[in-house]
């Protein structure tokens, strides 16, 4: 029996597509997000849906306890759960700002805090961080977003650093642009509609899919093996 994979916003997009491609790859799973709803329609076998915040780091510890206790230990934690919430930086709310850095930094240290003392026991795991292109490129109305993504890439490059002698593989994946509902809750209509126009004129984007191989070849590699970081895009994109 393969081992246990924890995956983070798997409700929709990129992780939905890495949780189809683990299961189908034998992996047990626990899936993570708030709409539990569209986790349990994925209907995969070994797979246990929790509603989790990824900001409230108890029911996140609580969810990985529970299915730990029905798969054995974790062997792979996908941080992937995020937002992105474009804006001007001199009018977009500040609350915005807030929810990209708890969602997008903190409820993915809180990920990284959840697994992986048990994995420098057992000297063994993997840790997938989901960040971007934006996570070492900047864009314009990306101030927030791209700050919380290049936060991602420098808490994985720091976190190697402590657990390497542990066996303890920490990987980032720097998507482009990827056709997913991340765009959706960006408020202005006018950097929506200039995103769809870079979009097209780029001649279409990735799918979630290419995303999920990408996570599933890191993972395959055997353990003494880390692909420190994939960086993929559309062709076209720039
Ligand atoms: P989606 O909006 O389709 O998916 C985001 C996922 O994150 C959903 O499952 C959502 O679930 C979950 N999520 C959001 N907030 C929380 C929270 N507080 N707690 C738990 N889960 C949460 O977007 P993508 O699939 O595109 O995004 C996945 C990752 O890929 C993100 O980290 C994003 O930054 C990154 N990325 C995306 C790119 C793109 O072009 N699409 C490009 C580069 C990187 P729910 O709402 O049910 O909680």
């Amino acid at each position: 029996m393969k081992k246990l994979v924890v995956i983070t916003g798997a409700s929709s997009g990129i992780g939905e597509s890495i949780a189809r491609r683990l299961s189908s790859e034998g992996h047990p799973l626990l899936l993570l997000a708030r709409r539990v709803e569209r986790l349990t329609a994925l209907n995969l076998p070994n797979t246990l849906c929790e509603a989790v915040d990824v900001t409230d780091k108890a029911s996140f510890e609580s969810a990985i306890a529970k299915a730990e206790a029905q798969f054995g230990a974790v062997d792979c934690l996908i941080n992937n759960a995020g937002v992105m919430l474009l804006g001007q930086i001199d009018t977009q709310d500040s609350s915005e700002f807030q929810r990209m850095f708890d969602v997008n930094v903190m409820g993915l240290l809180n990920g990284i805090q959840a697994v992986l003392a048990s994995m420098k026991a057992r000297q063994t795991g993997t840790v997938i961080n989901i960040s971007s292109i934006a996570g070492f490129k900047t864009f314009a109305n990306h101030a927030a977003y791209c700050g919380s993504k290049y936060a991602v890439h420098a808490i994985t490059e720091t976190v190697r650093e402590e657990v390497a002698a542990s066996d303890v593989r920490m990987i980032t994946i720097a998507p482009g642009a990827v056709e997913t509902e991340l765009l959706s809750h960006t408020t202005s209509d006018e950097i929506k509609a200039g995103y769809d126009g870079w979009k097209q004129q780029m001649g279409g984007v990735l799918a979630p899919d290419d995303v999920a191989r990408a996570v599933s070849f890191a993972y395959a590699q055997p353990q003494n093996v880390c692909i420190r970081e994939i960086a993929l895009a559309p062709t076209r994109q720039e």
